[in-house]
């Protein structure tokens, strides 16, 4: 199979394109550089969606970025990044002589409602409630397909959690304070810490891209990114303190986290959902990493 990856080379790209490649399927990244096996949005929109059997889009400006402080540049970037970038894929695909079987966006639980009690499955209503929701509702909406395309290119959304995994994402900015011994839970440490293991992540992403494809339907097929284990915040640090054989007695209180962050984006660490894999595990996805120690242990080990 071909395989298009929207900002490839990213996290989560570069874990699912050596997955993809060692399943023997060839693929192309979109970037904003060229390079080589890429092409450049400005390619895509000129030139048009290159043969392919699978799409999927990654891209988008890092929410964590912890360069850019917290302004309206920055919000404007995180939705137009991610909007713009889902909409060329689209319309590519919608423009294209033959689209492919299946077209995946990646994007984010962040639709779901933060709460301590409600647990959400993919059959869960997602109503924007504040800036990130209202960006995950656009972004998913940038992403549908021509009734007429839809009938032969399977649409799917996959909303993940944190993306633990040592190369990037949280983990990366994490490891260096508690491996110092200075980690400590985010908030109370009571709220909902939905996470999933990149490789995981990679897997669901290879799992939806594969046939049976052409499931004929206007919407989109939702699966949750996210491990079956259920944690909270206190879990998990306590978890990562065990692997890196660390104490973990330094709180980070939720103003400070609303200081240093700002609070829209903070509410991310500092609360969270209760998020179930309900159809991933119906799907029959099996986990490699399906609870923290085991993927905890993974990330430090290597
Ligand atoms: P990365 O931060 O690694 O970024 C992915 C790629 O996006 C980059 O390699 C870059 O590609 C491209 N990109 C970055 N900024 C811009 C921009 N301003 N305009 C256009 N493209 C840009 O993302 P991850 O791999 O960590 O995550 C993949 C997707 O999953 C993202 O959309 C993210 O929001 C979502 N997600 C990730 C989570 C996580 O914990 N990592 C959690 C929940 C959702 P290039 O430089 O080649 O153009």
């Amino acid at each position: 199979m071909r395989v298009l990856i929207g900002g490839g080379s990213g996290f989560v790209g570069r874990e699912l394109t050596r997955l993809l490649r060692d399943k023997g399927h060839e693929v192309t990244v979109i970037s904003r550089q060229s390079g080589p096996g890429k092409i450049t949005w400005g390619e895509l929109e000129s030139r048009g969606l290159p043969p392919c059997e699978g799409a999927v889009n990654l891209a988008g400006e890092n929410l964590m970025n912890p360069l850019r402080w917290w302004n309206e540049s920055y919000k404007k970037d995180l939705f137009s990044s991610r909007i713009d970038t889902t909409k060329a894929l689209a319309q590519a695909i919608a423009a294209s002589p033959s689209p492919p079987q299946s077209w995946v966006l990646v994007s984010a639980v962040a639709c779901y409602q933060p709460s301590l009690t409600a647990e959400y499955t993919e059959d869960s209503e997602c109503k924007p409630y504040d800036l990130l929701s209202k960006l995950v509702k656009e972004w998913e909406a940038s992403a549908l397909l021509p009734e007429n395309v839809a009938k032969t290119t399977k649409q799917v959304v996959i909303r993940p959690g944190v993306v633990l995994g040592r190369d990037g994402g949280a983990m990366k900015q994490m490891l260096l304070p508690f491996w110092l011994g200075l980690g400590g839970t985010l908030g109370s440490g009571s709220q909902p810490f939905p996470w999933i293991h990149v490789s995981d992540m990679a897997g669901i992403i290879a799992h939806a891209l594969e046939p049976p494809a052409n499931t004929p339907s206007p919407s989109q097929q939702v699966f949750n990114g996210v491990a079956p284990a259920l944690n909270t915040n206190y879990e998990f640090t306590k978890e990562l303190g065990r692997v890196l054989r660390r104490p973990t007695i330094f709180p980070v209180p939720g103003f400070a986290m609303n200081a240093l962050l700002g609070s829209e984006r903070a509410v991310i660490l500092t609360q969270g959902q209760k998020v179930i894999p309900k159809r991933t595990l119906e799907a029959g996805f099996q986990y490699k990493y399906p609870d923290l120690s085991s993927a905890l242990r993974e990330i430090v080990r290597n």
